[in-house]
C-alpha cells in the first residue's frame, strides 16, 4: 500500500520554495495526461504511484528522439535512445556516436539503444551501431526487438541484451480494458436468429484465469525466464497496459514503459502511399519519414489511438495500483514532451 495522501503530495510539491528538477519534471508529467474519467479504474492516482516508485528507489528513464535537437536532454538520467519500430529509422553510426560523446562528456547519462525488429541486413547495421556505441561509452543496455539480435549479443556477450517490449508477448489492445473492468455493465442486447427465435444477449463476467492472462505476458513462464537468466539477459520492458499488469514470478527484472502503450507495427512508415506488392521492408526515408501524429477515436474504443512514424499507440499514463508488488525498478517515460 502506498502510505500517502495524494493531496498533501500535490500540496507539499507546489509549496517547494525551490524545486528540484526531478520534482519539476513529475509535475510537468503528471500535469500533462489527462485520462477519460469511466475508465479510471485504479483507486490510485498517477502521483501516488510516482512518489511510491521514487521511495522505492525505482530508477526512471526518459525515452529521447534522436531525430530531436539535443539541448533538451535530461542529466543524470538514463536515456532510451535509437527506434523501436523501423530499422530505417535508427540513428546512423556517427550521430549515435557524437550523441555518445556529449552524454559522457557533459551529462553523465546512461545510455540504452533501442532496437526495432530487424531484416538480416538490418542486424548487421544494429551491430555496427551498438560497436561503435560501445567505443564511447563503458557500458550499454540494447533493447531487443528482435530474437536474432538479442540471440546474437546474448551469445557473444555484447552490452547488455534486454527484451523490448515487441518480445514481452504483452496483451496491448485496449479493448481488453473493458472485458476486465468488473464495472462495464452494458445493457442486456436482443437479438433475432435466423430462424426467427429472440434471444438477449448479457455480459459474461471474465473468470479469474482470464483476467490473469490478460494482465500477464508471455515472458512470465518458469521456462522462459530461466532460459533468458541462463542466456545473461536479466531485463525485459513493459507496456503500462491500461488493463492493469500481474506477474506471477518475481526473481525478473522489468521496465514499465509510461505513458505510451505500444499496440501494433505496421508494416510501412507513412510518407509515399501503399503498395502491397512491394517488399515486405519499410522504404522510409529515414530520418525524412512523415513524423506527423495521426489521432483515432471510435466509440468502441476506450481510448485514443494514435499513429507515430510505423506504429499505432494510445496514452495510459496512471501507473498500476500493485506497482510496490510488481518486480518493476525502472519507469521510462516515453512521451515527447517528457524530459524537457
Ligand atoms: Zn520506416
Amino acid at each position: 500500500m502506498i502510505p500517502i495522501n495524494s493531496h498533501g503530495l500535490i500540496w507539499f510539491i507546489s509549496t517547494q520554495t525551490q524545486p528540484t528538477t526531478k520534482i519539476e519534471r513529475i509535475h510537468l508529467l503528471a500535469g500533462n495526461f489527462h485520462i477519460k474519467k469511466k475508465y479510471r479504474q485504479h483507486p490510485c492516482t498517477f502521483m501516488d504511484a510516482f512518489l511510491c516508485a521514487i521511495m522505492k528507489n525505482i530508477e526512471y528513464a526518459y525515452w529521447y528522439d534522436w531525430r530531436k535537437k539535443t539541448e533538451n536532454i535530461p542529466k543524470d538520467v538514463r536515456l532510451y535512445y535509437g527506434h523501436e519500430t523501423c530499422e530505417h529509422l535508427l540513428p546512423h553510426q556517427h550521430t549515435a556516436s557524437e550523441f555518445a560523446k556529449y552524454i559522457s562528456d557533459h551529462r553523465s547519462s546512461k545510455l540504452c539503444l533501442v532496437t526495432p525488429f530487424l531484416t538480416d541486413a538490418g542486424i548487421q547495421k544494429a551491430l555496427k551501431l551498438i560497436d561503435c556505441l560501445l567505443t564511447v561509452l563503458y557500458e550499454l543496455e540494447v533493447i531487443c526487438s528482435d530474437w536474432g539480435l538479442l540471440y546474437y549479443l546474448s551469445r557473444h556477450k555484447i552490452g547488455t541484451p534486454v527484451v523490448g517490449r515487441l518480445l514481452a508477448g504483452q496483451i496491448s489492445d485496449p479493448r481488453i480494458l473493458r472485458i476486465v473492468d468488473d464495472n462495464h455493465t452494458p445493457e442486456p442486447r436482443k437479438i433475432r436468429h435466423v430462424n426467427g427465435h429472440h434471444c438477449v444477449l448479457k455480459r459474461k463476467m471474465p473468470s479469474n484465469a482470464l483476467k490473469q492472462h490478460y494482465k500477464s505476458c508471455s515472458i512470465d513462464k518458469h521456462e522462459t525466464i530461466s532460459f533468458l537468466t541462463d542466456s545473461g539477459i536479466h531485463r525485459c520492458e513493459l507496456n503500462n497496459v491500461a488493463q492493469g499488469i500481474e506477474l506471477n514470478l518475481s526473481g525478473y527484472t522489468y521496465s514499465l514503459h509510461v505513458p505510451e502503450v505500444l499496440v501494433s507495427v505496421m508494416r510501412r512508415c507513412p510518407g509515399d502511399g501503399e503498395n502491397l506488392n512491394q517488399e515486405a521492408v519499410c522504404p522510409c526515408p529515414g530520418i525524412n519519414s512523415n513524423q506527423k501524429i495521426v489521432w483515432w477515436c471510435h466509440h468502441d474504443l476506450p481510448v485514443d489511438l494514435f499513429r507515430h512514424d510505423n506504429a499505432l499507440y494510445y496514452q495510459w499514463p496512471e501507473l498500476p495500483a500493485n506497482l510496490d508488488r510488481l518486480p518493476i525498478d525502472r519507469i521510462v517515460f516515453n512521451a515527447e514532451n517528457i524530459g524537457s
